[in-house]
C-alpha cells in the first residue's frame, strides 16, 4: 500500500515548523511538569550550544545514556540540531559495556546521571570521552527527588540556563542520526547507521497508518536509549508534533497511573511490559481506556496474551516486528485489524508491509520463495539503515546491496499477511529434526498457569541437540514440569515436545523486555534430557 516520500524533511525541520505553528502546545509531560514546544526547542538550542561549545560538530558522536527523562528529549535533539549523531547507551551499562560504545563509536561527550560517576571513573583512558555531562533525572520534575551534580561546569541544567543557539546548521536528511548497537548475539556489539531519512521515514509512515493526530498522544514505555523507543516515541512525537507522556523507565503502577492522569492514546512496547500490566493488580483496577492504540515487538506476541488484554483492558494488541537494523517497525498489523493465527503452528501474524516497505521471503540462495514457503524475511526500503559503523565486513554480511538479510525465518500468506516462525540462529537440530523454539513456545502460552516461557536447544550426546523449556508460573496459579510436558505432548509431535523442563520466578531479560535465549543457553540446567547430559 502507498508510497512515503520524506522528501528533504528531518524530524529537526519537523519539530521547528510545529514548534512555529504552535509554541505553546505540550511537548513533554514529566511527573506534573509540561514543557511546550517552544520550550523544547529553547531548552535543546541552549543545549547543542553547550555542546557546540565543547566542540561537538556536524558527524561527530554523542553518547547519551539516560532513562526516559526530559533531559534525554532534549540532549537528543540537541545533537540532531548539530548534525551530530545520537548514541544511545543503556544508563545500566557497566563500564566494561560502556567502554565498547565509547571507543567503537569514538564519542566526544557522554551525558549521564550523577549515579554514574563512579561507572565514569571505572573507563579506560583509551577512548573514553573528552567531556562527561551530568543530568539529575528529576530535573524539570517537582515530585522526583534527585542528587545534583557536585560540578557546575559539567551540569546539564547549568547549560541549559546559559541559553543561546547553535551556530551548525541543520543535518541533512542522508546524514547519520544514530549509532544504534545491537545487543550482540553476534559478537561484539555492532552500531547501525539509523539516518535522519530513516526517520523522517518512520513518522510519516507511522503517523499515516496508524492514523496519529490532533488529540493523539505517545506514552513512552520503550526505552529511549532503544531503536523503538527513539524512533516511535521521540522522533514520532517531535516530528508529528505529538505530546510524549515520558514514564522515567516503565513499571506497572506508575505507568497506569500516568495514563489516567494525562491520557495518552499510543504506544508502542515489548510483550513484557503489557504482560506486567495484565499481572499487576492495580492495573486493573485504573482506566487505561485513551490508549486505544496500541503495539506491541521487539519479540513473540503470543496469541493468548492479546486476547488476555483486550478482555481485561478492552484494547487490543496489534503485531508490530522490526529490527535497530530497520529503525523499528517495517511489518505491523493495520490498526483496527485483528491479525490471523496460522492454523497449523498457532503463530499470530506479524503483520503486513508498512507503505513503502518490500518484503521478500529468500531460500538459502537468496531466491525470492512463493507464497506459504518458509525463509529468510529480506527487505528494502527507506527506514533500512546504512549499514554499520566502521565495520564493512558485517555490512557487506548483513546489507548485501542495500538489501537488509534480517536473520528472522518466517512465511507469507496467499493474502500478503507475514508470519515469523523464529531467528535463523535459534533453530534446535535434534536427532536430525528442526525445531523451532517460537512454536513450542506457543503452545507453553496456552497453559493457564503459564506467564513466560522460553525454549532452547541444550547439547546432548545422542540426539546433538534436546529440547530444554523454561517458564514462569502466572501468580496464584501452578503447575509441574511433568503436566506442563504433557500438555506439550498432547499438542505436538514428540521430538518438539521439551524434555528438561524448568520452572523458575523470573526470565531473564534485555533492557527492552525480550526474553534472553541466551542467557538461558548460558546456564546449567538443573532437569536435562534423560538420555543426555546437558551443560
Ligand atoms: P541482536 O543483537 O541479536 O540482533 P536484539 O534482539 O537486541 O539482538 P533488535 O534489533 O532489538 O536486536 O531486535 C530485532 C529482533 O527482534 C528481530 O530480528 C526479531 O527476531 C525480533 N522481533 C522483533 N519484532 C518481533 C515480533 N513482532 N515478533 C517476533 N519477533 C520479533
Amino acid at each position: 500500500p502507498g508510497r512515503i516520500d520524506v522528501g528533504s524533511e528531518t524530524v529537526v525541520r519537523l519539530f521547528r515548523r510545529h514548534a512555529a505553528e504552535r509554541p505553546d502546545a505540550p511537548q513533554l509531560h514529566y511527573y506534573g511538569a509540561t514543557l511546550d514546544r517552544a520550550a523544547t526547542d529553547r531548552l535543546s538550542d541552549a543545549l547543542a550550544a553547550g555542546l557546540e561549545r565543547r566542540g561537538v560538530g556536524r558527524g561527530d558522536r554523542v553518547a547519551v545514556a539516560l532513562q526516559n527523562t526530559p533531559v534525554c528529549v532534549l540532549a537528543v535533539l540537541a545533537v540532531w540540531k548539530l548534525g551530530a549523531i545520537v548514541v544511545p547507551v543503556n544508563p545500566m551499562y557497566k563500564a566494561r559495556e560502556l567502554a565498547h560504545l565509547l571507543a567503537d563509536s569514538g564519542a566526544r561527550v557522554l551525558i549521564v546521571h550523577p549515579a554514574a560517576r563512579a561507572t565514569v571513573a571505572a573507563l579506560p583512558s583509551a577512548g573514553a570521552p573528552e567531556h562527561v555531562l551530568y543530568s539529575r533525572e528529576g530535573a524539570f520534575a517537582g515530585d522526583l527527588p534527585g542528587s545534583w551534580p557536585q560540578d557546575e561546569e559539567d551540569d546539564i541544567l547549568a547549560i541549559l540556563d546559559q541559553g543561546g543557539a547553535p551556530r551548525s546548521a541543520a543535518p541533512a536528511p542522508d546524514d547519520a542520526a544514530l549509532l544504534s548497537y545491537t545487543s550482540g548475539t553476534t559478537g561484539p556489539a555492532k552500531g547501525a547507521i539509523n539516518t535522519h531519512r530513516n526517520l523522517a521515514y518512520q513518522v510519516a509512515a507511522c503517523s499515516a497508518w496508524i492514523g496519529l493526530g490532533d488529540g493523539d498522544s505517545i506514552l513512552t514505555i520503550a526505552p529511549l536509549f532503544h531503536i523503538t523507543g527513539l524512533a516511535m516515541h521521540l522522533a514520532l512525537g517531535l516530528g508529528a508534533g505529538l505530546p510524549l507522556v515520558l514514564t522515567h523507565r516503565f513499571d506497572a503502577a506508575t505507568t497506569t497511573a500516568l495514563v489516567e492522569r494525562h491520557r495518552p492514546t499510543f504506544t508502542i512496547g515489548s510483550i513484557t511490559a503489557f504482560i506486567a500490566l495484565l499481572n499487576d493488580p492495580t492495573a486493573r483496577r485504573r482506566d487505561l481506556g485513551s490508549l486505544s492504540k496500541i503495539l506491541s515487538g521487539g519479540a513473540p506476541v503470543p496469541a493468548p496474551t492479546v486476547q488476555a488484554f483486550a478482555e481485561a483492558f478492552g484494547t487490543y494488541i496489534h503485531n508490530a516486528y522490526g529490527l535497530t537494523e530497520s529503525t523499528s517497525a517495517l511489518v505491523a498489523v493495520p490498526l483496527g485489524t485483528t491479525a490471523p493465527v496460522d492454523r497449523a503452528s498457532g503463530a499470530l501474524a506479524i503483520g503486513v508491509p508498512l507503505p513503502g516497505v518490500h518484503v521478500e521471503i529468500r531460500d538459502e540462495e537468496g531466491r525470492p520463495l512463493p507464497a506459504g514457503e518458509i525463509g529468510e524475511l529480506a527487505t528494502t526500503g527507506p527506514q533500512v539503515a546504512a549499514g554499520y559503523w566502521r565495520n564493512p565486513e558485517q555490512t557487506r554480511a548483513s546489507f548485501p546491496d542495500g538489501v537488509l538479510l534480517t536473520g528472522d525465518v518466517g512465511f507469507m500468506d496467499e493474502a500478503g499477511w507475514i508470519y515469523l516462525v523464529d531467528r535463523k540462529k535459534d533453530m534446535i537440530v535434534a536427532a536430525g529434526y528442526k525445531i523451532w523454539p517460537r512454536e513450542v513456545e506457543d503452545v507453553l502460552y496456552e497453559h493457564p498457569a503459564v506467564r513466560e516461557a522460553a525454549v532452547i536447544g541444550v547439547p546432548d550426546s545422542y540426539r546433538g541437540e534436546t529440547v530444554h523449556a523454561f517458564v514462569s508460573l502466572r501468580p496464584g496459579t501452578s503447575a509441574t514440569a511433568e503436566e506442563l510436558r504433557a500438555f506439550c505432548r498432547e499438542r505436538l509431535a514428540v521430538y518438539k515436545a521439551p524434555t528438561g523442563f524448568q520452572i523458575k520466578e523470573d526470565l531473564p531479560k534485555s533492557a527492552t523486555g525480550k526474553i534472553l535465549r541466551r542467557e538461558l543457553r548460558q546456564r546449567p540446567h538443573e532437569t536435562g534430557s534423560p538420555s543426555g547430559t546437558p551443560p
